[in-house]
């Protein structure tokens, strides 16, 4: 191994442009390849899409031996194999997924020094023998993939993990590098700390993504919500959708498809074999939804996801981050939408209430939640706060909603007062607790049937907040239950007052409130917004690219692959607009490397010859 680091660089970059048909590295990319090509342990945090994958597949090809990634998503190790061997990588992969005979040939590979890489679920290393088949091995270098389950203070947390600690006991001289698309400063501290990489460089790339445009809505009919937006910004695009139950994966995917957009199911309590073939269509077809849980998603590499929708609120805004940076992999303009209501919070605090385990971890799910609620109600721009989140600073970004329409923010002060006033009395005045719709209908005067069943028509409060809407009074609850001011109790979500909320009928306490602007639509020229503009596809272009997209729908079914293993949407989108006319003008597109070529050189020069 000693000889590959006289010249990592022009080595590197050699790989980097033959196997991978890249001209230059990206960002930190070349310091993290050389630390690791010299030998030394690297740390790097960088976001999706930032091309943390070459960060160790390029060492792996450099330095002599076996590169052995550890990755938790066993489910995508074949597709992961499959885009390497197109590129003319030797790789392979140890899971549960494979019968005797399908372990025994990558054994044997692995061991007569016939793989490049070779993937590894975290908990394969606890069976003596795949130590024992390491240890007969070459290893070039560790690579700990989705680092971030290591951390218990994290979202995502894996105990297979703490194992990987032990890594550089058993194999001292072999380099590591963990690799993450989230963490807080805590969780990259623990990181390091857990896997025992105090003498490993740290690359903290930025967190930002420009080309994904961040929206949070308020809830109002979400499925109308999301059919609207997937109808008008986002017609024929693959995307996931998240939401929090079986159930509501399950209608949502169901008005989906009534509606005439094709959107498959995606939870834990479909039996695996459904699970599977509904990964496999979204990866592999163009222009799919999932509709899932939490369950679905880490580690896709489906470049070309264009939205991520959650009808419900995220438990954390490191996970919100996690699952809206599955869209646009590829730098492309993608959308990232939130829909978020009053009954969100008072969902998710009961959740916490009711949680299993200590205080300590009760407290921890609270924070987490907070922090989540700060970014829906903020007034500033959301990758502002996202990236403070992260610890990381940005400027206003005109890629957001609220750069785009920026709401007011307005002295919610005396709202606040006749709403807690509400409470007060109820619960003073009647021992009486309601809930939010209630406590509304008093403020606004409404005379319903439960009004005039309980009296509260005879409240001193009844009737004093007319000059607010319904769905007003729902956002001043909400921003009052974020602000810890108020709080819900028991199943029925009944309204209590908290510690803080005297100081503001007291006077003492200030409250600012965010007003909702009027709808957000994407507008055109923020399609392209965001500091790095991408390059549109010019429209002449359109229908040569609708006809690679076809040449490279056959290719991925003949071989069985996602079609993006083939070439990506924006290796096609240059293609298109370029026109190569010989094999030498393809071979210099991005994303065209020397295998790639080979094979599928001639299909693209006759499918843009043919007319
Ligand atoms: P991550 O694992 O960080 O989410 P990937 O490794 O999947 O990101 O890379 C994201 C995309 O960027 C991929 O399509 C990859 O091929 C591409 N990419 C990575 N590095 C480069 C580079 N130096 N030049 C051009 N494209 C790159
Ligand atoms: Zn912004």
């Amino acid at each position: 191994m000693a000889d590959t680091t006289a010249l990592p660089e022009s080595e590197a970059h050699q790989v980097l442009h033959r196997v991978f048909g890249y001209d230059e590295f990206r960002g930190r990319q070349r310091d993290i390849i050389e630390t690791v090509v010299a030998g030394g342990d690297a740390l790097v945090l960088m976001p999706t899409g930032g091309g943390k994958s070459l960060c160790y597949q390029i060492p792996a090809l450099v330095r002599s031996g076996v590169g052995v990634v550890i990755s938790p998503l066993i489910a995508l190790m074949q597709d992961q194999v499959d885009a390497l061997t197109a590129l003319g990588v030797r790789a392979g992969f140890l899971n549960s997924t494979q019968d005797y005979e399908q372990r025994r040939e990558v054994e044997r590979a692995f061991l007569a020094g016939e793989l490049d890489l070779l993937y590894l679920a975290p908990e394969r290393l606890r069976v003596e023998a795949t130590v024992r088949l390491l240890d007969q091995g070459k290893i070039s270098l560790f690579a700990i993939d989705e680092a971030h389950c290591v951390s218990q203070w994290g979202h995502d947390f894996r105990p297979d993990y703490l194992m990987l600690s032990e890594l550089h006991e058993r194999w001292p001289d072999v380099p590591r590098i963990a690799l993450t698309a989230t963490a807080t400063e805590a969780t990259h501290a623990e990181i390091a700390t857990r896997l025992n990489l105090s003498e490993a460089k740290h690359f903290v790339a930025s967190f930002d993504r420009p080309n994904i445009q961040y929206r949070i809505a308020p809830k109002d009919n979400p499925q109308r919500q999301l059919l609207d937006l997937l109808r008008t910004e986002h017609a024929g695009d693959a995307g996931i959708v998240y939401c929090l139950s079986r159930n509501s994966v399950e209608k949502t995917a169901a008005f989906l498809t009534q509606n005439g957009i094709e959107a498959v199911p995606y939870h834990a309590g479909l039996d695996n074999r459904t699970r599977a073939k509904n990964q496999a269509r979204f990866l592999r077809e163009d222009g799919l939804v999932v509709v899932a849980t939490i369950a679905f998603g880490m580690g896709i590499d489906k470049p070309d996801v264009r939205f991520v929708a959650h009808l419900d609120l995220p438990k954390s805004v490191e996970g919100y981050y996690q699952e809206t940076g599955r869209a646009g992999r590829d730098g492309l303009p993608s959308t990232a939408w939130l829909a978020y209501g009053l009954q969100d919070v008072v969902q998710q605090r009961k959740m916490i209430d009711t949680s299993e385990g200590d205080l300590a971890h009760r407290r921890r799910l609270s924070a987490h939640l907070d922090a989540m609620l700060a970014l829906c109600e903020t007034v500033q721009c959301r990758r502002t706060q996202l990236l403070a989140y992260f610890g990381q600073q940005g400027e206003a970004c005109d890629n957001c909603d609220t750069c785009l329409t920026p709401p007011e923010s307005w002295d919610g002060t005396i709202a606040a007062q006749k709403l807690l006033s509400a409470v007060y009395r109820l619960k003073n005045e009647r021992n009486q607790k309601f809930g939010a719709g209630q406590v509304i209908d008093i403020l606004l005067g409404k005379q319903t049937e439960k009004v005039t069943q309980f009296r509260h028509d005879q409240l001193s409060v009844f009737g004093i907040g007319t000059e607010l809407k319904d769905a007003e009074w729902r956002g001043v609850i909400r921003q009052l239950l974020a602000q810890r001011l108020l709080a819900v109790e028991g199943d029925y979500g009944t309204l209590v007052l908290t510690e803080d909320s005297a100081e503001v009928l007291g006077r003492r306490r200030e409250v600012m409130m965010r007003r909702e602007p009027e709808r957000v639509a994407r507008s055109k020229s923020s399609s392209s917004g965001g500091k790095k503009k991408t390059v549109d596809l010019p429209a002449e272009a359109a229908p040569t690219f609708e006809r690679l997209r076809g040449w490279r729908a056959g290719v991925a079914k003949e071989q069985g692959v996602p079609a993006y293993v083939i070439f990506h949407d924006a290796t096609l989108r240059q293609i298109a607009t370029e026109l190569p006319t010989t094999l030498a003008e393809l071979g210099r597109i991005s994303g065209v490397g020397e295998n790639k070529l080979a094979k599928y050189g001639d299909g693209v020069l006759e499918t843009l010859a043919a007319e």
